[in-house]
């Protein structure tokens, strides 16, 4: 089970925004997007302000690299899968931007995310893989498992006494779930209801340069 383990304020600076990889910190003012004293919104590394000068006369294919990389960053899902990903979509019969962002929309770890049981797609990882977590009644670790509508998802009744998981029920709701999944904040627990539609999926990304960029 690969991942990114560098720097991760890098890879928003990188790609020249805010990809909210870090949670609550990301809403403070420690984010380096927001720091008023050093303030560093610029492309990490010692060219960094020259690539960021040179993102702004970009070419077809800049754009469509740096769109890819931005999902992958987002979803935190590292080259090989995400091209797995993308030829899995190949062969849906709906459009194959829209299915790609369903496919990892409906990964595991990213549906803990959306429940609102984690403040970041990196910490709903983190309670998959160490087993905190329920798939229709069976411990799944697999944070890439991709989940099927009708699949439930629930916090393992051990987990659910933790202190983290006690106090996360303690509090408020918070961040509404989408659409296509039903939530049970009692039982910390939520169902796929349905596939995510495009306007469910609230990431900041153009699928078609990804696609055109698959495609070349
Ligand atoms: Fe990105 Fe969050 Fe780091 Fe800000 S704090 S650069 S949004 S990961």
């Amino acid at each position: 089970m690969a991942k990114y383990t560098g720097p991760v304020c890098r890879l928003c600076r990188r790609e020249g925004e805010k990809l909210y990889l870090k949670g609550a910190r990301c809403l403070s003012v420690k984010c380096p997007f927001e720091k008023q004293d050093n303030r560093r919104d610029f492309a990490p590394g010692q060219h960094g302000r020259d690539a960021q000068f040179k993102r702004n006369r970009s070419s077809d294919f800049l754009q469509q690299l740096r769109e890819k990389q931005k999902a992958r960053r987002v979803y935190g899902v590292l080259e090989s899968q995400f091209r797995r990903y993308y030829e899995e979509a190949l062969k849906s019969r709906g459009v194959t931007g829209v299915a790609l962002l369903q496919i990892l929309e409906r990964r595991l770890d990213n549906v803990v995310y959306r429940l609102g049981y984690a403040s970041s797609r990196a910490q709903a990882r983190q309670l998959v893989a160490h087993g905190h977590i329920n798939v229709n009644g069976r411990r799944l670790k697999a944070p890439s498992a991709v989940l099927k509508i009708g699949d439930v998802v629930e916090v393992r009744v051990v987990a659910s006494g933790r202190t983290y998981f006690r106090e996360l029920k303690a509090m408020d709701e918070g961040r509404a779930a989408p659409g296509w999944l039903n939530r049970n904040w009692s039982t910390l627990s939520g169902q796929v209801a349905k596939m995510p539609l495009r306007e469910d999926i609230d990431a900041n990304l153009n699928e078609q340069l990804i696609v055109e960029y698959y495609s070349r």
